[in-house]
């Protein structure tokens, strides 16, 4: 007889009380066997001066249980609140966030009858990192950080994930046309570890027509993989295009543990009147048991559900009067899926044994890259520098300040303004000015950063950061700016 699974559960905020209430019924009464402890998150928490939304006992449950069912929360507006989704994600280590979106035709109006895509997203890493810096007057920074090991952690578990479940094409999201060393790594790494996958089609997209066609055409898609923020932003516009955020759960899977919820928010402006769908929620208890080994149950779940959507049971964010028999509440909703349990769906495709007994998806063991011959070529100095005259000042300011290294190029945000440049350089505060050794093609040393740093500061100029210009096995690690 199965073990009861250990499963933390959280209620959350606005309609998060009433969907979890009718998801958990659905669980019991299918036979869903679940040990649950139930902890506090999101709003009350945030009141009582808990910047995170989560407190140290909560923890202790979520790191006994390493499972975790989680209803939507309300983030506070205004500064000094952390978003709990992301503290969550980067505690457990989650990095691969799920999202299966599916439509529903002819039972679910969609302008996009024959969608199933999977859409796996990096969850740990890219501008999600939050490293952001106001550097000048006018100018913020965010960093962008892509490593080889989180690219290819996501990207062996969407095409593991692909294999697991009968999935035909892995299709990889990128903009490495621009960014070409971030993005540039994350399709060398879907390129290297797909060779591995000959029975899977694999192709790639830029992001801008990616979105474009999961928009206008998500039937051409299978598997997607893709960065943190892309994935954020495809995930949405799919879920809209399936018919309603309403439906779509999601996965965030880790080495140590994994946390399941609906996609959609808290939903204020229809909380406390129970007529929520509670779908999004339920799938996403669907997903978590499979992860538990119980997909019998989440079969039955799943069959008796796509029934109750055959059958017209509608919740009033999908019902129309084309498509649905009756407009249910949250509890009638619920109801109707437990009545149905042990039903099979008549027109949709039903979830099966065969499927639910898929091997287990392998979880990738990722090694940090054989170290590289790195040698150090130069340092590009980023300046706060505020000045009437033109940038030929400046860059006579550098040069008398250079010692042993040249001063090679300055630029403003990646367009280069100096020497013989054919851009013109506008009245800017932030310059980047590239020095490298006075013989072209030598080392240079950190003693030589050091040294011209030095120089800098006693001239009293505002250096806000600096960045080293190597190269690994004589591979250039660094890009040239705009013109250069
Ligand atoms: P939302 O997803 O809560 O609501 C958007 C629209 O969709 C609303 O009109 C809402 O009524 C409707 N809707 C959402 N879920 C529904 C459901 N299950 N049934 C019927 N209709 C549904 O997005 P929002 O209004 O931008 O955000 C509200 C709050 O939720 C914010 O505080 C936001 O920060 C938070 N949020 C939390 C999560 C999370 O906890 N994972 C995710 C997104 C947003």
């Amino acid at each position: 007889m199965t073990q009861n699974a250990p499963v933390t559960v959280a209620y959350g905020d606005g309609i998060g009380p009433e969907i979890m209430t009718a998801t958990l019924n659905i669980l019991e009464k299918a036979g869903a066997k679940l040990a649950i402890e139930t902890i506090e998150i999101g709003e009350k928490v945030y009141k009582r001066g808990i910047a995170s939304g989560i407190e140290d006992s909560a923890w202790e449950s979520l790191s006994r249980t390493k499972c975790f069912l989680k209803a939507p929360i309300t983030t506070p507006q205004g500064g000094g609140f952390k978003s709990l989704n992301v503290t969550v994600r980067k505690s457990m280590a989650l990095f691969a966030n799920i999202r299966p979106c599916v439509s529903y035709h002819p039972f679910v109006r969609t302008t996009q009858p024959t969608m199933d895509m999977v859409i796996v997203r990096e969850n740990e890493e890219d501008l999600y990192a939050g490293i952001e810096h106001r550097q000048t007057d006018n100018v913020m920074q965010c960093l962008k950080l892509i490593s080889e090991t989180g690219s290819e952690r996501i990207i062996r578990y969407a095409f593991e994930y692909a294999r697991a479940h009968g999935r035909k094409k892995v299709t990889c999201i990128s903009k490495d046309n621009i960014m070409k060393m971030t993005d540039g790594l994350f399709h060398r790494v879907f390129d290297r570890v797909g060779a591995e996958y000959p029975e899977l089609e694999k192709n790639h997209m830029i992001v801008d027509i990616g979105a474009a066609k999961i928009a206008a055409a998500p039937h051409i898609f299978d598997v997607v993989v893709t960065e943190n923020l892309y994935g954020d932003i495809i995930s949405d516009i799919a879920a809209e295009v399936s018919g309603s955020v309403g439906l779509c759960g999601s996965s965030n899977i880790g080495q140590h543990g994994a946390m399941f919820e609906a996609i959609h928010g808290s939903a204020p402006d229809i909380a406390g009147q129970g007529i929520a769908n509670p779908s999004g929620l339920l799938h996403a208890a669907v997903l978590m048991l499979h992860h538990l080994g119980q997909g019998d149950v989440a079969d039955k779940i799943h069959n008796a559900w796509l029934k109750t959507i055959e059958d017209g049971v509608h919740t009033g964010d999908v019902f129309s009067p084309q498509f649905s028999k009756k407009r249910a509440n949250t509890q009638e909703f619920a109801d109707a899926v437990i009545e149905r349990l042990g039903e099979m769906p008549l027109h949709f495709k039903p979830a099966t044994a065969a499927e639910s007994k898929q091997p287990a998806i392998r979880m990738p063991t990722i090694s940090l890259p054989k170290p590289a011959d790195k040698t150090l070529h130069g340092v590009d100095v980023f300046m706060h520098w505020r000045d009437a005259r033109p940038v030929d000042a400046l860059a006579t300011e550098m040069k008398a300040l250079s010692n042993s290294l040249k001063l090679a190029s300055i630029d403003s945000r990646g367009l280069l303004v100096w020497p013989d440049s054919a851009a013109k350089a506008e009245n800017g505060d932030h310059w980047r000015c590239r020095f490298v050794a006075a013989n072209d093609g030598d080392k240079i040393t950190h003693a030589q950063i050091a040294q011209l740093l030095q120089a800098l500061a006693e001239a009293g100029l505002d250096f806000i950061k600096t960045e080293n210009l190597y190269y690994f096995d004589g591979q250039r690690g660094f890009t040239v700016a705009q013109g250069q």
